[in-house]
């Protein structure tokens, strides 16, 4: 029995300037290396052998009802404008609507070459697809809003990068993938047709009660405040907060060079190509606030008096610091055991913070002990961590069940960087037990017991640097 879904493709209804047609390459071997059972019957997939499964998730063959496309974007990448991306090794299957009511994308990543490839080979290769299939499914289990992933495949082809390596296919599924980067290109070519029938587009799909562009471009800044706050309280860098992997829907996209922070510190950056930093943890606010003035410039170009515009643009954007700071204060709070904090509470966070940093304190490990054992054990200089803890007993005393605040607000395993690395590692070699076991735990993170996964990495073990690997 092939595999079977609802397909309602509503993005290739469109005109085709907003996208090229195709279908994805063919594959010689194709081989499931992972489904995700749940979610295929969240998206109404009918259930099919492990052989239909591998043929459909690895383009081999196209599923009724599909309609396949690339889709076309531009992007600021590191801050420089490039006036042409798209899907280069990526293919849009289609969309369904779920048995929850929600239209979802269904795409294949690393699914052959698309005229938007430039000298790309349209490929993946296993770590990557693996990095994301861990790493996404263990942010939606954090409860921070993301693509996710259905099936990873085997091509049963070598992908040549610095070595050769096992070619593999994600399937992912997302609200949409529309980007800032999808609107930057028509704004750019001066498109405006093409302009106001996206937005129009955007606002039916994303934000329903939305008043316009400018209505749209408010949803996207609050969806994105949200969304940055929750990776700050996950210790999460993203790692290419480029325009292009900046999702109009709020999710978390694009797992490249990501990486969850072992022992805290706010300048941390794992890429290897972030060479100024430019998306350190802590700059990831400033970032999602630039991306947001970005698509804030697009949608301008199609108002009939821009200049009124552009002023009630200007406050939406700088309105967004203000809103990040709320949903950090919010999640950082809870994980003190502040249900409703106030920037009052502030500096008690930013103590604690200080002390992480100076004294080198795993970021997940100290806020579990805080919400389960003694936090103590995290800190060096018992003293300094005594101090801040007498004043933060006293906050707490006012709440009326911070325990379950903090257990809910904190985590007791993340898929740390050098986890994923040996899990790529042991499946590059055909052993797919660490990546059972860090799925296992990661897809239920606050109620696992695997200590060993929640340990942090020896001097050893650390893996401080990250990589595109496309
Ligand atoms: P990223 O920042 O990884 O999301 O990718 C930036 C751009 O490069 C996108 O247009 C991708 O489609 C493209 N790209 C990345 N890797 C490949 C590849 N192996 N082949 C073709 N295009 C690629
Ligand atoms: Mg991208």
């Amino acid at each position: 029995m092939t595999v079977t879904a609802p397909f309602d493709n509503s993005y290739a209804r469109l005109p085709a300037v907003f996208y090229t047609r195709l279908n994805p390459t063919p594959v010689r071997n194709p081989s499931l290396v992972a489904y995700n059972e749940p979610l295929g019957k969240i998206l109404g997939i009918s259930p099919a052998s492990e052989t239909d499964r591998a043929a459909v998730f690895s383009g081999a063959k196209v599923p009724d009802g599909a309609t396949p496309l690339a889709q076309l974007y531009a992007g600021h990448q590191f801050g420089n404008f490039n006036p042409q991306l798209g899907d280069g090794r990526a293919i849009l299957l289609g969309e369904v609507v779920g048995t929850d009511g929600n239209r979802y994308d269904l795409q294949l990543k690393g699914s052959g070459p698309t005229p938007y490839s430039r000298m790309g080979d349209g490929r993946a290769w296993l770590g990557p697809v693996l990095r994301e299939y861990v790493v996404s499914e263990a942010m939606h289990a954090l409860g921070v809003p993301t693509t996710r992933a259905l099936a990873a495949t085997l091509t049963g082809e070598d992908v040549l990068r610095e070595t050769v390596l096992p070619g593999a296919v994600l399937t992912r599924v997302a609200a949409s993938h529309l980007r800032v980067g999808t609107f930057q290109i028509f704004a750019h070519r001066g498109q405006i047709e093409a302009l106001k029938e996206l937005t129009a587009y955007a606002i039916t799909r994303h934000a329903p009660n939305a008043d316009g562009p400018l209505g749209l471009l408010r949803a996207v800044c609050a969806a994105q405040a949200e969304l940055i706050a929750g990776w700050m309280s996950l210790g999460f860098i993203h790692g290419v907060m480029n325009t292009d992997n900046s999702a109009i829907s709020g999710e978390t996209i694009d797992y490249g060079p990501c990486a969850f922070m072992d022992d805290y510190h706010p300048d941390t950056v794992f890429s290897s190509i972030d060479q100024t930093g430019r998306y350190a943890y802590s700059n990831q606010p400033r970032i999602a606030v630039w991306n947001m003035a970005q698509l804030a410039t697009s949608l301008l170009q199609q108002m009939d008096d821009p200049e009124a515009a552009v002023e009630e643009a200007t406050q939406i954007v700088h309105a967004m610091p203000a809103q990040i700071e709320a949903a950090w204060l919010d999640r950082m709070g809870k994980k003190i055991g502040i249900a409703k904090a106030t920037p009052e509470d502030t500096p008690l966070i930013e103590a604690l913070l200080k002390l992480m940093q100076d004294q080198q304190a795993d970021f997940t490990n100290t806020f579990d002990a805080l919400a389960r054992s003694d936090a103590r054990d995290q800190f060096l200089d018992r003293d300094a961590f005594d101090q801040w803890s007498s004043e933060w007993r006293n906050r707490i005393s006012q709440e009326s069940d911070p325990n379950s605040v903090m257990q809910a607000a904190s985590p007791r395993v993340i898929p740390r960087n050098h986890r994923v690395e040996e899990m790529i590692a042991a499946a590059v070699q055909g052993d797919y037990t660490p990546f059972e076991r860090l799925m296992a735990a990661c897809t239920d993170p606050f109620g696992t017991d695997d200590t060993d996964l929640m340990r942090p990495p020896t001097k050893d073990e650390i893996v401080p640097a990250t990589f595109c690997g496309t």
